[in-house]
């Protein structure tokens, strides 16, 4: 018994904005499913879905971005969310630049060379800056072991008040039972639990 082959569908939803996609699928109802969980719909927000038997041959997918792109289909750069078309990049106040030539590397489109290089460079000063997060902490606090960081952005920066951190570690130390926190140029946030302990380990004199 052979299977089913997979088809192209192309499925657009309907948000406050419209999107569409392609999947593959070999049937109309598995189909608009995995359109929506693609564009993370839900199964109402389905406008259309049909048969796109010009992508077929692309089976199991993905369709390639630039085959897409010269097709018509508009991306969000990935660098710095204008529109990307084949023919330009909208930008957006809504005036159109000339194209340079959009890039298209794996699944991510970016508008021009120039903010995929930008896009790279902050990617890497991000895993730079939350390096030197996770060195400042194990320094301050001997013995702490780092369960995650988020940096937002491409460098230590201490948060507004107000507003969430900007550079936060959270990270475990001997004997703890939960996990703390240090909020950079903010400081360290220990559960009542763990805050003797926190305190007889790094605030004795
Ligand atoms: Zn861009």
């Amino acid at each position: 018994m052979s299977e089913k082959p997979l088809k192209a569908y192309k499925v657009d939803v309907e948000s406050h904005d419209a999107f569409s996609c392609i999947v593959f699928a070999t049937n109309s109802a598995s189909a608009r499913r995995a359109g929506a969980s693609e564009l993370d719909a839900c199964w109402e927000d389905v406008e259309l879905c049909r048969r796109a038997p010009a992508y077929d041959h692309y089976a199991p997918g993905p369709v390639p971005n630039d085959v897409l792109l010269e097709d018509g289909w508009w991306f969000e750069c990935h660098g710095c969310t204008n529109t990307v078309r084949a023919d330009g990049t909208r930008v957006e106040d809504g005036s159109l630049i000339e194209c340079g030539k959009y890039i298209v590397r794996a699944q991510e489109v970016f508008c021009t060379q120039a903010c995929l290089a930008r896009h790279d460079a902050s990617k890497r000063m991000n895993v730079a800056a939350q390096a030197a997060l996770i060195e400042l902490v194990e320094t301050k606090f001997p013995g702490s072991k780092i369960d995650s960081v988020y940096v937002y952005g491409d460098k230590l920066e201490a948060s507004e008040t107000g507003l969430g951190a900007l550079s936060i570690a959270y990270f475990t130390f001997p004997g703890a039972q939960g996990l703390a926190e240090y909020r950079f140029g903010d400081g360290a946030y220990v559960s009542r639990m763990d805050l003797e302990l926190f305190e007889s380990r790094y605030c004795a004199a």
